[in-house]
């Protein structure tokens, strides 16, 4: 059996693993739903793995460590884990091998991410418990954005809701974003730091990063993950002044935020899905909300795009990634069909066929700038980061 990497990615309610060789091939995969939760489920691959009643991420680690080692995928112990952090604040621009000055850092971001860090930090407790001697490395959502000048991340607010607790932007899907200037770079033979892309990431969530000579200068994510882009569910970019508007309405704190991180988005806007592709065949046969939830999230991308500009020196290619990025010709098209002015445009052909027959190429002959379509694998970037921090 070949010694293996985990990667560990804890949702609120979610367990995500995977197994990768140290040459980082994806050897498999684990996912464990509805944790915490009445009929809680968990699968590998094709296979179902039953889980009793209201299973803990703990449970859930325990239950698809043990199906990989029935499978004879994990021997004794993996040779390094890597997690999924989603807020490193301003504490950590790169990876961190976990010690215990890591763990009090990533805690004292909690309040950052109160949904997201807490059970992030369940997951590196719970196989730091099984495999106390296995090197274990956070990877940070947040910090490839750490280069953001302060003309980017500042807010205009009181000076100090920022130095005093840490209002800004900072930013995520930084693992993505970085991958993309990487390959970028290698498509276009360019060195990484001489490379600038506007990133667009677009899956359930939804960001955009400029990036100037490798470095991330602005992206569309704020303090959480809601600013910006329209997403699945997520609302993006909205008037501030709403708050007031719906509280006189009679929306609590607690309603408002479901509702604009759960209930807003393609799914506010069609009323039916927050699913790219269910949203695009509902709009081909006719149903207008979908029409509309599709322009409003392609006409937000294409006036972030043109924000973007104005972080770059120059720009190599816009690329496009993520579920949405890699697969719908439809978003592509109809996002560059508003950004004519700044010389952008598509081949038809090469857009449809997702690039693949161009060498992930999709602009036309006259496009003033590369449009490159490039599968994001933020999985295998933190096996690497992993492999690699813990030697
Ligand atoms: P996550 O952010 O959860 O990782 P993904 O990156 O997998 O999500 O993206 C999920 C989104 O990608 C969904 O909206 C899905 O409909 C969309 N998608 C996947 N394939 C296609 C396709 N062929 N056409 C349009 N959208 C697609």
């Amino acid at each position: 059996m070949e010694d293996v990497i985990l990667v560990v990615n804890c949702g609120s309610s979610s367990l995500k693993l995977a197994l990768f060789s140290r040459n980082l091939e994806r050897l498999a995969g684990g996912l464990a739903e509805r944790l915490g939760e009445d009929g809680a489920t968990a699968s590998a691959g094709d296979d179902q793995i039953s889980l009793t009643g209201k299973s803990s991420h703990e449970d859930a680690l325990a239950e698809l460590l043990s199906h990989f080692r029935e499978n004879e995928l994990l021997s004794d112990q993996p040779l390094a884990i890597g997690h999924r952090v989603v807020h490193g604040g301003e504490a950590f621009r790169a990876p961190a091998l976990i010690n215990d000055d890591v763990l009090v850092a990533i805690e004292d971001c909690s309040s950052l991410a109160p949904l997201h860090n807490p059970v992030n930090l369940t997951g590196i407790r719970a196989t730091l418990k099984l495999f106390p001697d296995v090197p274990q490395v956070a990877v940070f959502d947040t910090a490839f954005h750490q280069t953001l000048p302060p003309h980017a991340y500042l807010y205009g607010l009181p000076r100090r809701f920022y130095e005093d607790w840490g209002v800004r932007r900072y930013g995520f899907h930084g693992t993505s974003h970085s991958f993309m200037v990487e390959q970028a770079a290698r498509l276009l033979a360019k060195p990484r730091s001489e490379t600038s892309i506007i990133s667009a990431h677009l899956g359930n969530g939804c960001s955009i990063t400029a990036i100037n000579n490798g470095e991330s200068l602005d992206t569309s994510m704020g303090l959480t993950p809601l600013e910006g882009l329209v997403m699945g569910t997520r609302c993006g970019d909205v008037d501030p002044g709403l708050f007031d508007f719906l509280s006189a309405k009679g929306i609590d704190s607690e309603s408002l935020s479901r509702i604009l991180n759960r209930e807003s988005g393609l799914l506010g806007l069609s009323e039916s899905t927050n699913d790219m592709r269910t949203l695009i065949e509902q709009a081909d046969g006719g149903d207008e909300q979908s029409s509309q939830a599709l322009a409003v999230f392609c006409f937000r991308l294409a006036r972030y795009i043109g924000a973007m500009m104005a972080s770059l020196d120059e720009l190599d290619a816009l690329v496009f990634t993520g579920g949405i990025g890699e697969n719908s010709d439809r978003v592509r098209k109809d996002t560059v069909s508003h950004l004519n002015l700044m010389g952008f445009s598509l081949d038809s052909k090469a857009n449809e066929n997702h690039g693949q027959e161009s060498d992930h190429r999709i602009e036309s002959k006259t496009s003033r700038f590369p449009i490159l379509v490039i599968p994001t694998n933020e999985e295998a970037v933190i096996a690497r980061e992993a492999a690699a921090r813990a030697g």
